[in-house]
Parts: structure tokens; sequence; C-alpha cells
């Protein structure tokens, strides 16, 4: 067992059925470069965590992670799960206990969807009740109803339906980690949007250890427990939850990722709750928030509606609160207010 760390600790409680997952000093060289793609690279992935690679491409976030289920081979140094070393099992077998999600989604053409997602039930010899009542659970829980599409064809679907048949695909034998290589990268923007909230609702429940590689920091930010940013040859030049990424970047590079907006960024992990909110009575409008949404969801109201403050409600409808930008800015601490101002001051002596 690892440490009781926070993660950890947010793993159990989200009753993960993940394992840990261990990259120690992990160098991959291909053949014939002079430079190696992946350099001692060390990690460790708690059971039920989702940790982010993020950085450009060529950085060696596909290599770092193909290395998991040994699709690529290291040159050097250990990887386990569950503290068995993966590089002394079958890799056949091994990668039967690994989802693995892809851009290009790879499901089968000439195959229906139930059979895509019964491939591996197949190959471990699952019985056809026990695979069929499978490939309808895993149906509704990626929200396709299993009437309509388990004997049509993965043409027959729209990129958003494949790509959630390709997530069903590798939850079917329930395996404890899953790899996903840019998953959401060839949807469109707002497909995309729809397919991570559904990601993420599904990884409360399922709790699985996953490695997922992006190119982009705003879906990193989304989705992860934790992120790592990394450059050239896979070094990890920050390991760090979203938040703290956000609040305190650990170098020039890693604030070159982030880009502009950190604070707004901050404010859609922090819930209004975090605020400490005024008297209801305080200049409110009619419109309110929820308690459930974020902060940048009530700025957002905010400026749209141009008011003061905004009534807080719960989700019973009883107003517990207002809030203001003043007690937003208040929530990110005086170091983001004092750049905000500098900034518009600096706007203004250039004006
Ligand atoms: P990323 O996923 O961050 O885009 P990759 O892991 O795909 O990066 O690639 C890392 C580096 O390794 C790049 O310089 C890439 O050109 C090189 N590379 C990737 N695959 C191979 C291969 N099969 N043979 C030789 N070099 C490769």
């Amino acid at each position: 067992m690892p440490e009781s760390t926070n993660t950890a600790i947010t793993a159990i409680a989200r009753n993960t059925a993940g394992a840990s997952i261990e990259l120690d000093h992990v160098t991959k060289t291909y053949a014939n470069q002079a430079a190696s793609a992946v350099e001692d690279f060390s990690m460790t992935v708690n059971p039920g965590e989702l940790v982010m690679f993020v950085g450009p491409s060529g950085c060696g976030k596909t290599t770092t992670m193909k290395m998991v289920n040994r699709i690529i081979e290291p040159t050097s140094g250990s990887i386990s799960i569950d503290g068995r070393d993966v590089l002394s099992l079958n890799p056949n077998e091994l990668r039967r206990h690994i989802g693995y999600v892809i851009q290009q989604i790879g499901l089968f053409p000439h195959m229906t969807i139930a059979e895509n997602i019964s491939v591996v039930p197949r190959l471990l010899g699952w019985s056809k009740a026990k695979t069929s009542e499978r490939v309808d659970e895993l149906l509704r829980t990626v929200q396709l109803d299993p009437g309509t599409f388990a004997t049509r064809y993965p043409r027959q679907l729209s990129g958003g339906q494949q790509q959630r048949v390709g997530v069903a695909r590798a939850l079917a034998a329930d395996p404890p980690v899953m790899l996903m290589d840019e998953p959401f990268g060839a949807t469109d923007p707002i497909t995309r949007e729809k397919l991570q909230a559904e990601f993420l609702r599904l990884q409360e429940s399922i709790g699985k250890t996953i490695i997922f590689v992006t190119h982009d920091f705003d879906e990193a930010i989304r989705l992860g427990d934790r992120i790592a940013v990394l450059s050239d040859r896979s070094q990890i030049e920050q390991f760090d939850t979203p938040a703290n990424i956000l609040a305190a970047p650990a170098n020039d590079y890693v604030a070159s990722f982030i880009g502009h907006g950190a604070a707004i960024k901050r404010l859609a992990l922090i819930p209004i709750t975090e605020a400490i909110l005024g008297g209801s009575s305080e200049a409110v409008g009619p419109i309110t928030v929820s308690t459930n949404e974020s902060l940048r969801d009530a700025l957002d109201a905010l400026v749209l509606t141009g008011v003061p403050a905004l009534g807080v409600v719960d989700a019973a409808g009883s107003t517990v609160g207002s809030i203001s930008v003043a007690r937003i800015s208040a929530v990110l601490g005086t170091d983001a207010i004092g750049i905000a101002v500098e900034k518009r001051l600096e706007a203004v002596s250039e004006a």
C-alpha cells in the first residue's frame, strides 16, 4: 500500500476498483535514435487516481503511457501494477487487464457494437449470457440504449457515440487500470465537453486508476486528480493537483502551459461554498446561483447580470447567502488580486 496521501484517501472514498501504477527510472530509446524519447521517468499513481500527462507534441507522453501495457517495451527501468512487475507478465495477458482508449477509437468496422465490446470478455472465455449482460450494462453506463445500438455497426454511429463505445469496450472486463490517449481529441468542442462531463461522472462511480494523455491543458485541469506537466524526453516539470499547479506553477515552462487566465481557471475548480457568503438581503437581484456551482459560474452570472451580488440557493431551493465579486476575489487570495491590479495598471500606462 502506498503511504496515506490525500489522493489515496479520495480513492478509498470513491470505492476504487483501481490498482497502483509505479514507474521507476524508466527510459526508452528508440532504435537508431541518438536521444531517448523518455528519460529516467519515475512516478507513482495511486489506486483510483486519474493522472493527466500534458505536454507538447513529441515530448514523450504516448511513449511513456504505452510502456505501461507494453505496446512499447522500455529500454531500462521497471514498471509495476499493484506491486507486480509488468515486464515479467505475458504481454497479451497483461493487456486484457488494462483498458485502452485511443483517439482513433479503433472499433472493428465489420463487427456490431455488441461484438466490439465483447472482444476481451470472449478472449477471457466468459459465457455468452454473462457477456451479453455486461454489454447491455456497459452501453447503459455510457448512455447508449442497448436496444438501439447493440446490433448497429460503427459507421452507423456519430463520432461521439463511437467514442462512448470505445470507453465501454475498454471497461468490458472491468480492468483496474485504464490508459487513455487523447480519447476525446477528434470530437467537436461541444461533443468533447459532453464526453468529458460524462466521463467524470463515470469515474466517480468506477474509480479506475487512469493515465490520460492530452495536449490540452484545460482538459487536464477539468479531468485530472493530478497533472504531470511534461517537457522534452518526458521530463516531469510539475506533478500536482490542478489547483496547486494553477496557484503556483513550478517554473516558466509550466506557467507558459497554463497560458492566460490562471485565476479564472482556478475559479472553475472552487465550489461556491468555499467563499464566505454575505447576507442574503445584500442587494440581491432575481438571478440566483446554486451551491453546487463553481466560483467561475458565479462570476459569469455576476458579469452577465451586472448586479452587485447574487443570491446563493441550496439544493432545496432555500437562499443560504449572497456572493459578490469581492468575495470571489478574496477566495483567490491577495496574490491574484495584486496581479490583476498590476496588469490593469500596466495596460493603463501603455494606453
Ligand atoms: P507525444 O505523445 O508527447 O506526442 P511520443 O511519445 O509520441 O510523444 O514521441 C516522443 C518522441 O519519440 C518523439 O521525438 C517521436 O518522434 C519519437 N518516436 C515516437 N515513436 C517512435 C518510433 N516508433 N520510432 C522512433 N522514434 C519515435
